[in-house]
């Protein structure tokens, strides 16, 4: 055989092993494949009684630019926590697009319900009035879990700092009846220890005052749950740079104190308890 004969011959040859002896491909055995468990809003998870919970919830979202500003800074602080919607506060594709944000955050953040109207009548908040007419204001509730679709059975009541969970009702008299109806549904209706106020649209207080709070709550013994902290403010707040500045320094502060462990509040225990 001629040297160009041979070449072609272990050509022809190379190529008929490979056709016939293909690179083996990577085995998977079965059992080899772990399936990692998406976390789901309301799994319950166990709380180390070690621990301080701190449970942010800011309110009345979807109110852009605070609602985008204030999860950034969460985000950015690598911190969980729970945003109440407002269903007529949704208005529009921008509005409709971090109302869905909010919904995909899980587990970084939670959307719970928050009413639809925020007990809005005739175009002004009327609390007492919304919660008067008991059967409506459920209507009401209802409507925001369905258009927005909330997928936990939480609720925060506008206007009013009341608890409810499994028969037990804290709260004004004037929500009793809502309450009642709300708890027979089995919602849990969360209140808090706490409040980041208001001073017309910027937070009253300064980041000491509210980081003295939150020790003093937790040292007194008097939150709502044992270790546990609900803090309630509002996404507007904190629109503009310095009080957004403001929401980091408080939470780069408490972060400091390895007791404190942020949450979203279907980790809070009157949301989990059966
Ligand atoms: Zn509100």
């Amino acid at each position: 055989m001629c040297t160009i004969k041979k070449i072609a011959f272990f050509v022809m040859l190379a190529s008929f092993i490979a056709c016939n002896n293909p690179a083996p491909k990577p085995v998977v055995k079965k059992d080899s494949v772990v399936a990692v468990p998406q976390a789901k809003a309301g799994d319950p998870m166990k709380l180390d009684s070690s621990k301080r919970y701190i449970y942010l919830t800011w309110d009345d979202s979807p109110q852009p630019p605070g609602t985008t500003v204030s999860k950034n800074v969460f985000h950015q602080q690598g911190v969980k926590a729970t945003f109440f919607v407002v269903g007529s506060n949704q208005v529009g594709p921008y509005k409709t697009r971090i109302v869905d944000s909010l919904r995909n955050g899980y587990p970084e953040f939670l959307m719970a319900n928050h009413s639809f109207s925020h007990a809005k009548i005739n175009g002004k908040d009327n609390y007492s009035l919304f919660y008067k007419r008991a059967d409506s204001a459920v209507v009401d509730f209802l409507k925001n879990e369905k258009e927005l679709q909330v997928g936990v059975k939480i609720i925060r009541l506008p206007g009013n700092n009341s608890w409810v969970g499994k028969g037990k009702i804290q709260g004004p008299k004037s929500t009793l009846e809502v309450c009642k109806r709300l708890d027979s549904l089995g919602y849990k209706v969360i209140g808090w220890d706490i409040e980041w106020n208001q001073n017309k649209t910027v937070p009253k207080e300064s980041v000491d005052e509210m980081v003295k709070k939150v020790n003093e709550k937790f040292e007194s013994g008097y939150t709502f749950e044992q270790n546990c902290l609900v803090i309630l403010s509002h996404d507007r707040l904190f629109a503009k740079p310095q009080y957004a500045d403001s929401l980091n320094k408080f939470i780069s502060i408490l972060k400091k104190d390895p007791r404190n462990v942020f949450e979203t509040i279907d980790h809070y225990p009157l949301a989990m308890r059966k």
